[in-house]
């Protein structure tokens, strides 16, 4: 550990990274191995969550080029110096703001999405000037050896470089002198990497989890929040940060809402979704047991079939739910939907700001005033109206947690401004030297107060 952050450092004093072309031709190249890996990807992906090729496409792959793709095309604008207006005060000057990297960065990734969430903050990084150290989670131990091998094949230790390893190496990893810390994963690990990180004043980035609701109002198009709600869910056996953890939906359209998401999880993945080559499984047995426990206090399941060795939980709707139940004490992170109903929209916002601050929040109306009061109510990381998940995509929106469910954001430009420490330079010559400012001060008081207030 010592030691590559050593080389890092010495990699990042030689000042390659300062350089735009470089970093450039650097995300040019990890564009070029997503393709060259393309088949090894799916495999790993496979082989560590039976995730889908047409998901680890569109959900992993597809995310990271676009990223790149972003990244490409705005990278010489982020980078270079901005001009801000001076100010009375030091007139003549001229005011800019230098963005410029940190040093060694360390991504910490989660096993859910393993390839994307290891690599994309490191996109960013890259972006930023940064050198970086990836570790991604051991829990998908086929991607990790894959981002592994093919970062550390193709990249100087110095510049880039992956190490495999559990708690105890992210410690050790965490002992060094870093720049900055990226961490994503759960909200109780990510308070002992914000404990380390303190321990040297480390910046760092949280982007953690928590049961994120969705709403569906008397005025929501039922059909559509349904279907999108399942897709939303049970994407990835419903192992993602942002998927809808419960939803709220008026009681008069529950009947109809529960009607239409069976219909849909029959739709997406058959009468039998074990047998469904688009339906992803739980990544270990200690999570496939964490979810079936949750089954346990419910008097009514739809769905709730599942099978240990496959590591198999089909997509379980959960009617009878409360918040009495376990399912509603924790972030479900698995396919298991609780549907409860309400009859005031106050009632729905003063429970879920009476619980942790979501990362996502999920509306389904199409009453104006309801979405207002939503979204200016309820603290949540961010979310979309009428549609799940979908949010995160748009670069141009900066992702990230509130609360326990994390801080700082990334994705396109607030990813390069999380990894660079913004510079402020006021750049002046030796002309004028206005005398009121050095002591004595005697007499330059009345001075400053009549300019002060004549401004
Ligand atoms: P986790 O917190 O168990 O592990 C994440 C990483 O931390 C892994 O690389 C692991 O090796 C490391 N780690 C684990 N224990 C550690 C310790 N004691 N000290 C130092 N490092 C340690 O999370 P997970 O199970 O991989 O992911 C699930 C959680 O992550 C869920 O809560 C989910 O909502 C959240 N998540 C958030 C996002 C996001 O973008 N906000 C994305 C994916 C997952």
């Amino acid at each position: 550990m010592e030691e590559i952050v050593n080389i890092q450092q010495q990699f990042f004093k030689q000042g390659h990274t300062r350089d735009v072309d470089f970093r450039k031709e650097q995300l040019r190249k990890i564009k070029k191995l997503l393709n060259t890996y393309e088949d090894d990807i799916f495999d790993a992906l496979f082989a560590d969550l039976k995730k889908p090729v047409f998901e680890t496409y569109e959900t992993e792959l597809l995310i990271l080029k676009h990223e790149i793709d972003h990244l490409l095309s705005n990278l010489s604008s982020w980078a270079s110096p901005t001009k801000v207006s001076g100010e009375f005060f030091n007139f003549p000057s001229q005011n800019y703001i230098h963005p410029q990297p940190y040093g060694v960065s360390l991504v910490i990734g989660a096993w859910n999405y393993p390839l994307q969430l290891s690599l994309n903050p490191a996109l960013s990084s890259i972006a930023a000037g940064n050198t970086t150290i990836i570790k991604p989670s051991e829990h998908a131990s086929h991607t990790s050896r894959l981002v592994t091998n093919m970062i550390n094949e193709n990249f100087e230790a110095g510049f880039l470089h992956a190490i495999e390893g559990d708690a105890e190496v992210t410690q050790s990893l965490l002992d060094q002198p870093l720049d900055y810390i990226f961490f994503t994963g759960s909200t109780t690990v990510g308070k002992k990497i914000m404990h380390a990180a303190a321990k040297q004043l480390t910046p760092l980035t949280l982007e953690l989890g928590g049961k994120s609701p969705a709403i569906v109002d008397q005025s929501a198009d039922i059909a559509t929040a349904a279907k999108r709600i399942c897709w939303g869910k049970f994407i990835n056996a419903g192992q993602t940060c942002v998927s809808p953890d419960y939803v709220y939906v008026h009681k008069s359209l529950k009947k109809t809402f529960l009607q239409h998401l069976k219909e849909y999880v029959t739709e997406f993945y058959g009468d039998d979704p074990s047998q469904s080559p688009d339906y992803a499984r739980i990544i270990n047995r200690n999570h496939f047991s964490r979810i079936t426990g949750l089954l346990e206090d419910q008097s009514e399941v739809i769905g709730g079939q599942y099978n240990e060795e496959d590591l198999y939980i089909e997509p379980t709707i959960l009617p009878r739910a409360d918040w009495n139940h376990s399912v509603m004490q924790e972030e479900i992170f698995g396919p298991l939907l609780p549907v409860l109903p309400f009859a005031d929209l106050d009632d729905v916002i003063t429970t879920i700001n009476s619980h942790s601050r979501p990362l996502a929040l999920y509306l389904f109306s199409t009453d104006s005033d309801n979405q207002e009061k939503i979204i200016n109510e309820i603290p949540f990381g961010g979310g979309c109206i009428n549609d799940t998940v979908a949010h995160l995509a748009n670069l141009n929106l900066p992702f990230g947690g509130i609360g326990n469910s994390g801080f700082g954001q990334y994705h396109g430009k607030s990813g390069f401004d999380e990894f660079s420490h913004q510079k402020s330079i006021m750049k002046k010559s030796g002309w004028p030297q206005i005398p009121l400012r050095y002591p004595p001060y005697e007499g330059n008081l009345k001075w400053l107060k009549k300019f002060t207030d004549l401004l």
